[in-house]
C-alpha cells in the first residue's frame, strides 16, 4: 500500500515559507545565513520539534531534524535540500526539498508509520552561493574528502570561510557570517557514511520536460557531466573612423563568426535533436569596449553538458579544431575553467522512487539533471538519488518559478514511499550486489 502526504499541510508550508524573504512581488530573496533564512530555519525547528524530532546543527550550520526509528543502531535515511535562494528567486528552488523532508517526517509521525531507521530532514547551508560564492559551498565542504581531487580543491574549508559577499552584507566574509549565526554547531554532527545510510533530494525540475510530456514527477537518473571553457580571440585595436575595413583584425567580429559556426558544427555532432546535449555562451567580454574603437580582445564562456563522456569528447575535439584556425584575421585560444564527470545516482534508490511513483499512480518518467545540486556531491559520500517535480513553463531562479501544491505533494508522497522502501530493503539489496 502506498502512503500519501497531506496536500493541505504541504500547501500550508509552501505559503508559510514564501513569507521568509518575500520580495513583495511573488518571489523571495533569501540569502544563506540572512535574517530571512533564519526565519525559515526557525519555522523548520518549530514544525520538526512539534512532531518530536531531534534538532542538530553541524559546524557549517547545516541542520538535521531526526525522528528515531525502531532500531537504535540503524543508520539514518536523510532527505535534504536548501533554504537559501538566488536574488529575486522563487518559492520552490531548494525549499521544496526541505519541505518534502519535513512533510515525510510529519506524515510518518501522524500516521505512526513503522520504520526501523531514523529518518532525517536536512538543510544544506549556502547551496546557491548567491551572497557568498561558490554554489554548493557547504555540501562541497562536508563531502570534500570524498570528492575527486580537482573538484575538492574548489571547496577547501579555509578558502570557503574567506568567501566575500557579492551583495550588501553586515559581514566581511562567509566565515564571519557563520560565526555570528546561531546555527553554527558541532563538526561531529556532519552528514557522514558511518551515520547516514542514503540521501534523497526532491527538487523542482527547473526545465520544461515533465510539463511538455504531461508528467507530474521525474525519477532522476544522473547529473550530467559538463565542461566549462573560456574562448579568446586576439586582434588589434584601431580607430573606428580612420582604419579601412579590409585591414582590420576585429576580435569581436572573429568571436561572432566563431560562435555562429560553433552552433552549426555542434548541432551536427548530435544532429541537433538530442535534448540531453546543451551548450551555452552566457558571458562575453570585449576590450577596449569603446564605441569608437575596434576591439582587440574578445572572450566568451562556453558551458557544455551531456551525460555521455564520448559525446563531450567529440564536442571538445571540434572546439579544439576550430580554435586552431584563424578567425577574421584573429588568433584564437581556449582555456579550461572546470570539468565535471557525470554523477550516476544509486540504482536501488532510483528503483524505489520509480516503484513508488507507479504505486501512487503518478504520471512519471526517467529524467536527467542538467543543473548541479547538493545531491551530486553527496553521491560521492553515501548512496543518493533525486526526485524532480513538474515546473510550470520550465522557469526557475526567477519570481515566476512555480510548482502546483498538488505536484509538490505528489513528489513528497513519492519520496515518502521510496524512503520506506529503502528503510525495509536497502541494506539487503546492497548485500546482493
Ligand atoms: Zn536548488
Amino acid at each position: 500500500m502506498a502512503y500519501k502526504c497531506s496536500l493541505e499541510r504541504m500547501s500550508d508550508k509552501i505559503k508559510t515559507f514564501a513569507q521568509y524573504g518575500d520580495a513583495g512581488h511573488g518571489g523571495i530573496t533569501r540569502y544563506s545565513l540572512s535574517e530571512a533564512s533564519t526565519q525559515a530555519r526557525e519555522e523548520f525547528v518549530r514544525r520538526m520539534t512539534a512532531i518530536g524530532a531531534k534538532i542538530e546543527c553541524d559546524d557549517v550550520a547545516c541542520m538535521y531534524a531526526t525522528l528515531e526509528g525502531s532500531d537504535p543502531n540503524a543508520k539514518r535515511i536523510v532527505m535534504a535540500s536548501h533554504v537559501d535562494s538566488v536574488k529575486n528567486g522563487g518559492n520552490y528552488d531548494g525549499i521544496e526539498g526541505v519541505m518534502t523532508g519535513m512533510e515525510v517526517l510529519e506524515t510518518v509521525a501522524e500516521q505512526k508509520i513503522p520504520h526501523r531507521h531514523p529518518l532525517t530532514a536536512m538543510i544544506w547551508t549556502n547551496e546557491e552561493g548567491s551572497l557568498y560564492p561558490p554554489a554548493m559551498m557547504c555540501s562541497g565542504i562536508i563531502c570534500h574528502d570524498y570528492l575527486p581531487a580537482d573538484l575538492a580543491k574548489n571547496f577547501e574549508y579555509d578558502n570557503m570561510m574567506k568567501a566575500e559577499p557579492m551583495d550588501e552584507s553586515p559581514f566581511k566574509n562567509f566565515g564571519e557570517a557563520l560565526a555570528a549565526s546561531k546555527w553554527k554547531g558541532d563538526k561531529a554532527n556532519r552528514l557522514s557514511p558511518d551515520k547516514y545510510l542514503c540521501m534523497f533530494e526532491t527538487h523542482l525540475e527547473q526545465g520544461p520536460i515533465l510539463e511538455d510530456n504531461g508528467n507530474e514527477v521525474g525519477a532522476v537518473q544522473l547529473v550530467m557531466g559538463m565542461f566549462n571553457y573560456r574562448v579568446r580571440f586576439h586582434g588589434f585595436t584601431a580607430h573606428a573612423g580612420t582604419f579601412p575595413m579590409a585591414k582590420r583584425h576585429d576580435a569581436l567580429y572573429a568571436a561572432s563568426a566563431f560562435l555562429v559556426k560553433m552552433h552549426e558544427e555542434f548541432d551536427k555532432i548530435e544532429q541537433g535533436i538530442d535534448p540531453e546535449f546543451v551548450y551555452t555562451t552566457g558571458e562575453i567580454y570585449v576590450h577596449p569596449c569603446i564605441h569608437t574603437c575596434i576591439n582587440d580582445e574578445a572572450e566568451f564562456s562556453l558551458d557544455v553538458r551531456h551525460p555521455d563522456p564520448a559525446v563531450r569528447e567529440r564536442v571538445m575535439a571540434k572546439l579544439k579544431e576550430m580554435a586552431a584556425q584563424e578567425w577574421c584575421g584573429c588568433t584564437c585560444d581556449i582555456e579550461e575553467q572546470w570539468v565535471r564527470d557525470t554523477v550516476n545516482f544509486n540504482k536501488h534508490l532510483i528503483g524505489y522512487v520509480e516503484e513508488s511513483m507507479d504505486e501512487l499512480g503518478l504520471k512519471w518518467q526517467k529524467i536527467l539533471s542538467g543543473a548541479g545540486h547538493d545531491a551530486q556531491f553527496c553521491a560521492y559520500v553515501i548512496p543518493t538519488t533525486m526526485i524532480f517535480s513538474r515546473t510550470q513553463k520550465g522557469l526557475s531562479h526567477c519570481e515566476d518559478e512555480h510548482v502546483s501544491d498538488e505536484d509538490a505533494t505528489a513528489a513528497a508522497s513519492a519520496c515518502l514511499n521510496a524512503v520506506l522502501k529503502a528503510d525495509a530493503r536497502f541494506e539487503d539489496d546492497l548485500a546482493k550486489d
